[in-house]
């Protein structure tokens, strides 16, 4: 069978654990090379996504309208109220705007979206071509800020300027300028900000609702169901719980090194890294020690629910092969735990933004031969599911056609999913998911294809 060959200068970003313990150098947070049709979006879309689920902001994009319907709806983000942030608006830029400017019309846009739908706050969004023109956009927002009475938030998000994971910092550089303007008298010393959480199907809530019942108060979830006056009174909390490596992290320094709050980073996928997640918040409280006590009652009740259930999935799912590729590395981990917890192994992982350290952890973890890759693309993907005979590819939306392609089981583990993944229960529902894609009789009429493509 003719083997799917590798891009010319994509070598770096591949490893394959072997026995022997080679030496570990793997290439990563660089541009994606040029032609390789990265899966990784670009630098305005993760600070889109990021940004996104604020559910009483107005998120207007400065740019072609392309960019506005690339990420027009793009996660379901589901909010408890206001819906503004589902709406994609756009300064629609043309030829002439781009010879003569845009900075009028953002400002016309501005200010009549604000009097029509009277949001929060606002973002704005720079795209590539906005780079290129130099609109100076902190100038209109300024003068906004200032006619309006709201935040007006310049994101400086050129697609160009970098990586996906460079437009999560510039999501959090614009956060930051929210955090520490809202009054934070009443909030109590057990609290934390939950970062990170995106609330695609409603995890949000789920783990919100863990946290309040071991006694803590959850100041604002950045920034799933998120509202803007949550968001201002951040700083008022005593811990910061941060999700997922790549999306908050710089805002979870940011805010400690401003206003001296700690953070933890956690899972919330799969029973051992949720468990995690709730131990570890309790023991930042040590002075109240009904708050551990509290959490140790929620997991061994969740547990002894949730055990018996996936014991019938174990016996078909045994053996099975998984292939992991999402956007931030640290989920990785969890998937990895919860598959092996159901006798599956996992014989590819990779990551768009993954970190050294990350892909390092990773490399600890996996099993011998699995391969390690970054910011891959399509037939990479292809090659190594094929060749690695993976049962499963465990993606996003991008990923999809490529799993049923080549005739493999899919499971959405980001933008497009409709059923919560987080906490106990998603774990139940994790499991679900992958038996019925998995075990599919579909597969008969559309069998996995073999070495090549
Ligand atoms: S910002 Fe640039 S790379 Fe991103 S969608 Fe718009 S044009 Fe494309």
């Amino acid at each position: 069978m003719e083997q799917i060959g590798i891009l010319e200068g994509r070598e770096k970003q591949i490893f394959e654990k072997k026995d022997g313990g080679q030496a570990f150098d793997i290439s990563c947070e660089t541009t994606s090379l040029s032609g390789s049709v990265s899966q990784r979006a670009c630098v305005f879309c993760g600070s889109r996504v990021v940004l996104y689920p604020v559910a009483d902001a107005l998120h207007l994009v400065h740019g072609p309208i392309g960019c506005a319907a690339y990420t027009w709806d793009i996660r379901g983000a589901v909010s408890s109220g206001p819906e503004l942030h589902r709406l994609s608006f756009s300064t629609d830029l043309r030829e002439m705007d781009v010879i003569y400017g845009g900075e009028k019309k953002l400002y016309a846009s501005l200010i009549e979206l604000i009097e029509k739908f009277s949001p929060k706050a606002a973002f704005i969004y720079s795209t590539c071509i906005i780079g290129l023109i130099g609109d100076d956009i902190d100038a209109v927002c300024r003068k906004v800020a200032k006619e309006t009475g709201i935040p007006v938030l310049p994101v400086h998000s050129e697609g160009f300027k970098g990586t996906k994971k460079d437009g999560y910092k510039a999501a959090c550089t614009a956060l930051m300028k929210l955090v520490g303007t809202g009054p934070i008298e009443d909030i109590s010393p057990y609290s934390i900000n939950i970062l990170g959480e995106f609330n695609l199907a409603g995890e949000a809530w789920i783990i919100r609702k863990y946290y309040e019942e071991m006694g803590i108060e959850v100041v604002s979830t950045m920034t799933g169901d998120g509202r803007v006056g949550a968001v201002r009174r951040a700083h008022g909390a005593t811990l910061n719980v941060v999700q997922c490596s790549g999306s908050m992290t710089s805002l979870a320094k940011d805010m400690e090194a401003k206003y001296g709050i700690p953070y933890i980073r956690v899972s919330y996928f799969g029973i051992e890294d949720m468990s995690a997640a709730l131990y570890d918040v309790a023991k930042h409280f040590p002075d109240r020690p009904e708050i551990m006590e509290k959490a140790k009652e929620i997991v061994s009740r969740e547990v002894r629910n949730l055990y018996p259930k996936l014991q019938k999935f174990k016996a078909a799912l045994s053996g099975k092969k998984a292939a992991i590729y999402v956007g931030g590395a640290f989920k990785t981990f969890s998937l990895i735990k919860a598959l092996r917890s159901v006798g599956m192994s996992v014989v590819l992982a990779g990551s768009q933004t993954g970190n050294k350290e990350d892909y390092l952890a990773l490399k600890e973890m996996c099993d011998e031969g699995t391969v390690i890759v970054d910011d891959s693309n399509p037939v990479e993907l292809s090659k190594f599911i094929l060749e690695k005979e993976a049962d499963l590819l465990i993606g996003g939306v991008k990923e999809r056609p490529i799993a049923f392609k080549l005739g493999v089981g899919f499971c959405d583990h980001n933008h497009e999913r409709k059923i919560p993944l987080a906490g106990f229960e998603g774990m139940y529902n994790f499991i679900l998911e992958v038996y019925q894609s998995v075990m599919s009789p579909v597969w008969q009429f559309a069998p996995r294809k073999g070495g090549s493509l």
